[in-house]
């Protein structure tokens, strides 16, 4: 099939009624109506929840659920998540913040990223949460704060291995990373533990991200396994708590397909035996941020103009790459390919044409959608971008060009 013949995957997780998209129970002209104002980015709670009900209808019981919060941090869907997930992953003191606020217990809080401030490791430590520590002088630093403090950091190594999950969207392993310890240098760093007054918690390995292929997760679930009987061996006291990573992806562009998830987990029952033959009372815990929100979230912005320009077609909105990077294919693709869009109050019986969707920003960048065929549009309809839970408003620069930002909405 030749690449422009490729089409996204439909989306079924939203229900529509007379035209138009439904989210939260509510058509979505209601909904602008409710907010007051476009643009802006709604979660479904209620897909959120099935989100976590399918995951735990297939993972082992044994693996626990951790929420990478850098995915999606609006307060409510932190809150929301934390009555359903067992832990959650922090990246930075504001998200730990946000995560303290939850009902979820410090231990069941881990802290990752490269370039942690002291303060935030100072905060980090007297809350109680788990620090991943990816570096010999991070490691010195949390000894060195700890006694400070009077309080001895609970911590885990994030290793970098020596294999990469292949085929996905963003590789965050191999040879030469800013994260992780390398898992050769792990062994010494054990039997430092004790010296340096560090409450030794366990492992964590990440491998990379966006993954659609149940194989390729498979495989690196394999490899992470084995590295971690190998590093468990050196481990100066039982290991509390294993983190085997995740890379769940979901898609976004055409030709993609959902990950079979069933696959994926049914792969960890064998893991899962292992790890408890090895290890025994060693937690288990997989993070996922993308597979969680990505697909219960929509960005809503309203066509001001539409513009005939050459044989071309622009529908001008009041939303741009300034709240949606991704979407404007700014965010980590090489090839700039459409998200699913769709005109959200005409869905169905409606001529549909072919036209490129932009923002008000004053850059050729600044495009949300191009040459896609879509309801016939004009000024003040809704257009709709799917797939826009992870990675939406939080990873976008919105003060580039100083236009309002979004709101954010759970539903
Ligand atoms: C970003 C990140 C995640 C989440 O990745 P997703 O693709 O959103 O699931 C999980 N773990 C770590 C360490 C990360 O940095």
């Amino acid at each position: 099939m030749k690449k422009n013949q490729l089409k996204h995957a439909p989306i079924t997780q939203f229900l529509q009624n007379k035209g138009c998209l439904q989210i939260g129970g509510m058509p979505l002209p209601r909904l602008a109506q409710r907010v007051g104002t476009t643009p802006f980015y709604a979660y479904d709670r209620q897909l959120i929840t099935e989100r976590i009900t399918l995951l735990r209808k297939y993972l082992p019981t044994d693996i626990q659920i951790y929420y990478a919060m850098k995915a999606n941090p609006m307060p409510a869907v932190v809150q929301h998540l934390a009555t359903l997930v067992d832990g959650i992953d922090v990246a930075s003191a504001g998200e730990l913040r946000i995560a303290l606020d939850t009902t979820i217990p410090p231990n069941q809080i881990s802290f990752a990223g490269p370039g942690k401030r002291d303060n935030e490791l100072s905060c980090a430590i007297a809350s109680g949460i788990i620090i991943n520590m990816e570096s010999e002088q991070e490691m010195k630093r949390i000894s060195i704060l700890g006694k400070r403090l009077g309080i001895r950091p609970k911590v885990a190594i994030r290793v970098n291995p020596d294999f990469e999950l292949r085929s996905s969207g963003m590789k965050m392993s191999g040879e030469g990373k800013q994260f992780g310890i390398d898992a050769e240098r792990v062994p010494p760093i054990l039997a430092q533990m004790n010296t340096l007054e560090l409450d030794f918690k366990g492992f964590h390995i990440f491998c990379g991200s966006q993954n659609l292929s149940a194989k390729a997760i498979q495989e690196t679930q394999e490899q992470v396994l084995e590295l971690f009987l190998h590093l468990a061996k050196k481990a100066p006291d039982p290991i509390c708590l294993f983190n085997i990573g995740g890379g769940f992806g979901v898609p976004y562009f055409p030709g993609e397909n959902s990950l079979d998830i069933k696959l994926v987990c049914e792969n960890l029952y064998s893991l899962v035996e292992k790890i408890k033959k090895h290890t025994p009372g060693t937690k288990i815990a997989i993070e996922l941020g993308r597979y969680i929100v990505a697909e219960s979230g929509i960005y809503v912005c309203r066509v001001i103009e539409r513009k005939i320009s050459g044989k071309r077609i622009f529908l001008i909105t009041d939303g741009g790459l300034h709240h949606h990077l991704a979407a404007s294919g700014n965010f980590g693709q090489i090839i700039r390919k459409n998200y699913p869009v769709i005109v959200g109050n005409k869905i169905t019986g409606q001529k549909k044409e072919i036209v490129t969707i932009v923002g008000p920003l004053c850059t050729p960048l600044d495009l949300l959608a191009e040459e896609i065929e879509i309801a016939k549009a004009d000024t003040g309809d809704l257009i709709v971008i799917f797939q826009s839970g992870a990675y939406g408003l939080t990873a976008s620069p919105t003060a580039f060009l100083n236009h309002p930002a979004p709101i954010e909405v759970l539903v």
